[in-house]
């Protein structure tokens, strides 16, 4: 029986070996294509930013829109920016990536500020990218090329990219904050920030992950989570914004704990960029009461 069980182990192990195998070439195979794809997408113009509403809790007025890219196959389907952002760093494109991603955002900012929606434009800044030498330049020649008010341009970089190396971090936070821009905390809550290293970073903005957002109505450590932050928010003078709102619930728990922004389905999905222009004008003709 041990010769069985040997014989049946070994049997067994290669299958799982080879079931493991045939995974890993698929997903090989994924990434070379998405590789492809996004070189592509780069090179003859294939790349869509779409917007998502950012609003006042008190007011509840549209202030500000956050940029999200993205891309598809050329059958349609479209391809998540959480797969291929992590593509595009290990492929050596993020750089390229990013300089698009901002010329185009800077490019929309103007557009709309000349037909008067003078909103404030959040970028998202992949860990690698924030790194990259000469970042700070990049955005500052893209902005004046463009011709915008640096000031309407936030940089959202997520916490665990800036405490990696906190001394770094700061340099590079503290080139982009003297260029003007605004700089926000993304995924708060979920990183590992020392607090007070948090004391110390020149930034402008906290936003509370969306998994706390989500389970605010069913789960107390997400409430206390989300408190909390207001509360540091508060106490260190930086905006809290709240992103992944679903529910009025939701909406109504952060106007009633003090939070100033807020984002989510609830208001919108993100849009192309007429569409945001559409859903803006409606919203204008038909107020919706906080
Ligand atoms: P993020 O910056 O935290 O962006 C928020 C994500 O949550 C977006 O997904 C957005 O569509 C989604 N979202 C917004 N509201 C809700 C909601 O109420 N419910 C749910 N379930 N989801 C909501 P998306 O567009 O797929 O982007 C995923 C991530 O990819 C982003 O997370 C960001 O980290 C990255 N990303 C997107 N665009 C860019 C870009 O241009 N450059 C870089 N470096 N990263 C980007
Ligand atoms: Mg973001
Ligand atoms: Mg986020
Ligand atoms: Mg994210």
């Amino acid at each position: 029986t041990a010769d069985r069980a040997m014989y049946h182990a070994k049997r067994s192990g290669r299958a799982n070996y080879q079931c493991y195998t045939a995974a890993l070439e698929r997903e090989t195979e994924g990434a070379f294509l998405i590789e492809a794809r996004l070189r592509n997408s780069l090179r003859d113009g294939g790349l869509q930013l779409h917007y998502q509403p950012v609003v006042d809790v008190k007011s509840g007025e549209l202030i500000g829109a956050e940029a999200l890219v993205r891309m598809s196959f050329p059958s349609g389907t479209d391809i998540s920016p959480d797969k291929f952002i992590p593509i595009a760093e290990s492929s050596g494109l993020i750089a390229e990536l990013g300089k698009w991603v901002a010329r185009e955002a800077c490019r929309q900012h103007k557009q709309w500020a000349e037909q008067g929606l003078d909103l404030t434009i959040a970028i998202n800044v992949s860990p690698l990218q924030f790194r990259h030498q000469n970042f700070a330049d990049t955005l500052r020649d893209i902005i004046s090329d463009v011709g915008v008010d640096a000031e309407r341009l936030e940089i959202e970089v997520t916490e665990s990219a800036i405490m990696d190396n906190l001394d770094e971090a700061v340099a590079i936070l503290n080139r982009i904050k003297s260029l003007g821009m605004r700089v926000a905390l993304d995924d708060f809550g979920t990183g590992y920030s020392s607090l007070s290293s948090l004391t110390h970073l020149p930034i402008d903005k906290l936003k509370v992950d969306q998994s706390f957002i989500r389970s605010l109505e069913n789960d107390a450590a997400s409430r206390s989570v989300t408190d909390a932050i207001i509360a540091l928010g508060r106490s260190l003078n930086l905006e809290v914004h709240g992103e992944g709102i679903e529910s009025e619930n939701a909406l109504r728990y952060l106007q009633e704990h003090g939070c100033d922004q807020a984002q989510g389905y609830w208001f919108s999905r993100p849009m192309p960029a007429l569409e945001f222009m559409r859903w803006y004008q409606q919203r204008r003709q038909n107020p919706v009461p906080t």
